[in-house]
């Protein structure tokens, strides 16, 4: 697998480029901005991508996917649950003093435990609501490799006070689905650093195993 995962404006949002050797097909994950950057990063791997995945609606992860879309023809994917997010893009923005860039509609609905598959590469999506309705998490088995979004951080989760936001529903999906998974289980955060599934099962501030 290659993979490249590297902080977005304005947010620094985490921005992964998931790619398979052997045929250069590639995903892109949360594109939150600077998509001259992204589309550099992929031209410089070789890649083609043929989908963009969001783990979720809120615009610092998906202010630059209407450029990346209309540069790769890619199909925009998000789960159904975030898609009234989706569509108050600009009052997201204005409430937290960005520049609005409109978006077109996502293309295709992500849906639980569903298989991905980038060329030869494995994955599955996981619905885990709670930071908001329709968050995923992109986990890649054979890799090793948890994209938990703003589900979870190194120490911490993801906030739950914005709109569709419920701590009940996050703590369940964390402990559910995520610390299920095999300990050694990298996980790519939304924002700052990486972790381990095993880490934060013993340390994580707010949910433990
Ligand atoms: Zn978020
Ligand atoms: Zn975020």
């Amino acid at each position: 697998m290659i993979r490249k995962t590297f902080s977005v404006p304005p947010l620094g949002c985490n921005c992964s480029i998931i790619g398979d050797p052997v045929t250069k097909q590639a995903i892109v994950v949360d594109p939150g901005g600077a998509p001259e950057r992204i589309l550099q990063e992929v031209r410089a791997m070789g890649l083609t991508v043929v989908s963009i995945l969001h783990t979720h609606a809120h615009f610092d992860h998906f202010l630059a996917s209407g450029a990346m879309k209309q540069t790769t023809g890619a199909l925009l994917c998000l789960h159904p649950d975030d898609l009234p997010l989706w569509d108050m893009l600009e009052t997201q923005c204005r409430m937290f003093g960005v520049p609005y860039v409109p978006a077109p509609s996502p293309d295709y609905w992500l849906k639980d435990d569903e298989r991905l598959s980038i060329g030869e590469i494995e994955g599955v999506a996981l619905h885990t609501p709670g930071h908001t309705p329709g968050s995923m998490s992109f986990h890649f088995p054979a890799a090793k490799l948890l994209l938990a979004g703003d589900t979870l951080f190194r120490g911490g989760i993801g906030r739950t006070d914005l709109w569709g936001g419920d701590f009940d529903a996050i703590e369940q999906s964390i402990r559910e689905r995520l610390y299920t998974l095999d300990e050694q289980t990298a996980v790519v955060t939304g924002h700052g650093a990486e972790t381990e599934i095993g880490r934060e099962r013993e340390t994580n501030a707010f949910v433990r195993a």
